[in-house]
């Protein structure tokens, strides 16, 4: 068996790959470490064609990579999900690689957690994988090769005070990564979670303020005593990290690898 991601350039090259929530973050980075693999990316996001044009005009600089592609819709509403599958599908007649890594966060304490939010993040961030997962695995195991790779959290495996929603979204994503597994392990279609601690995103740039208020501290208190304080590295888990851990997972020879859950949180997990 070959396939391997260090001796295979190439490796994904006619793979069709669907990253949610490809815009910004985490899901860039994965989406850039697929093109430069040879797949043919989609990145989805609910903003608007024109915000992302900088973006995909970024990443298709290089004429000797195949060209990634805008996929828009709101990951909160499944009619918009199943025309952005169609439009997937009318192009390129697969989805081989499925990333569920849309994701958001609140932070507030239970009592005072506002209902809507809590039903927004569910829906962001659990039923759109499930939703994914669930029009995509047909054609994956009709080709009898897939993967899909569900970007949970440090916060699918412990919890942290004030992100109940968050925390208990992540706790189901990692439930349905390993049902999915169970249920595909014959077809050649793996599902896997991986977990990161902080990354350094516009995400957790955003809850930096909310943060600062639960807690009662300033901005460089919360990076020191509450973000990085759990990891014992004490840095910022890198993007490009958690890319590469995506890259080996759609690899042949990681085949055996299904059903798991996946840290790279500087040691968070150890404790
Ligand atoms: P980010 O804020 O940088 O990117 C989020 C992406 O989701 C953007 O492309 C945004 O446009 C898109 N998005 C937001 N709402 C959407 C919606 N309703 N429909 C479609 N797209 C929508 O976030 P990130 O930090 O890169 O996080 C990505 C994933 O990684 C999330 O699931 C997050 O929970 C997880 N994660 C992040 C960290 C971290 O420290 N950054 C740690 C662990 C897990």
């Amino acid at each position: 068996m070959s396939n391997s991601i260090f001796e295979n350039a190439k490796m994904l090259a006619g793979k069709t790959a669907l990253v949610t929530g490809g815009t910004s973050g985490i899901g860039l980075g994965v989406a850039k470490r697929f093109q430069s693999l040879g797949a043919d990316v989609w990145i989805n996001s609910h903003e608007a064609p024109e915000d992302v044009a900088a973006t995909l005009e970024d990443l298709n600089s290089n004429s000797a990579l195949p060209k990634v592609q805008f996929a828009q819709a709101d990951m909160a509403d499944n009619v918009k999900i199943d025309g952005m599958l169609d439009g997937v599908l009318s192009v390129n007649g697969r989805i081989d690689i499925l990333v569920n890594n849309v994701g958001i966060q609140h932070v507030s304490p239970i009592d005072e957690f506002p209902a809507e939010k809590w039903q927004q993040i569910i829906d962001i961030n659990l039923s759109s994988a499930f939703h994914l997962t669930k029009h995509c695995l047909p054609g994956m195991s009709e080709n009898g090769w897939g993967r899909v790779i569900n970007i949970a959290s440090a916060h699918g495996l412990v919890a942290s005070p004030f992100k109940s929603a968050y925390v208990a979204a992540k706790h189901g994503v990692l439930g349905l990564t390993k049902v999915t597994a169970l249920e595909q392990a014959e077809k050649g279609v793996t599902s896997n979670a991986i977990c990161p601690g902080y990354v350094w995103t516009p995400l957790v740039e955003k809850q930096l303020a909310d943060q600062c208020k639960v807690h009662g501290l300033s901005k460089e208190e919360v990076i020191e005593n509450i973000m990085l304080a759990p990891q014992p590295t004490k840095k910022f888990v890198q993007i490009e990290e958690v890319a590469e851990l995506a890259a080996f997972l759609c690899g042949d020879l990681a085949g055996s690898i299904t059903g798991a859950s996946l840290p790279i949180d500087g040691g968070w997990t150890a404790r």
